[in-house]
């Protein structure tokens, strides 16, 4: 069991922001700004590509109303929303969850490493990628 499984099952105590019949959010127990929200489905899944679409409009529904409220609370303008999936890309928790963070004045906030490969054939890759999708 995940740890925010038992966050939901309130086993472990959390600064909930926000609950409704299919989504949780609550404060980023290690912030990297101050307002560091963490918004998660419900459902049990490990991760986005495997989440139900009633789940993702559920969070889709609320995400930007998170967004101006922490954004408002901690007086901020700026902010990332960071999803990771997988181990490989800095998943620690394997239940699927959207980091809110501010981007403070003191510069807090995420830091991103953002490294550019060369695009090769967009028009092939992206009509294989239109042809991978479910119905
Ligand atoms: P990620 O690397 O995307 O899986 O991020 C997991 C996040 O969960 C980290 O930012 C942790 O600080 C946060 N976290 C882990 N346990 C808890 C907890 N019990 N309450 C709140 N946040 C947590």
């Amino acid at each position: 069991m995940t740890i925010f499984q038992k966050v939901l099952n309130g086993e472990i105590p959390c600064h909930r922001v926000y609950e409704d019949e299919h989504v949780l959010a609550f404060l980023d127990i290690n912030p990297l700004s101050r307002g560091h929200t963490l918004v998660i489905p419900k459902e049990p899944a490990e991760t986005l590509d495997r989440l139900s679409d009633e789940s993702a409009a559920a969070i889709g529904r609320v995400l930007p109303r998170l967004c101006r409220a922490v954004l408002k609370a901690t007086e901020t303008r700026h902010f990332n929303v960071l999803q990771n999936n997988g181990a490989p890309a800095h998943q620690a928790v394997g239940h699927v969850h959207f980091h809110i963070i501010p981007k403070a004045e003191d510069g807090s906030g995420l830091g991103i490493g953002w490294k550019v490969t060369t695009m090769e054939n967009g028009a092939d890759l992206a009509a294989t990628i239109a042809g991978c999708l479910e119905r």
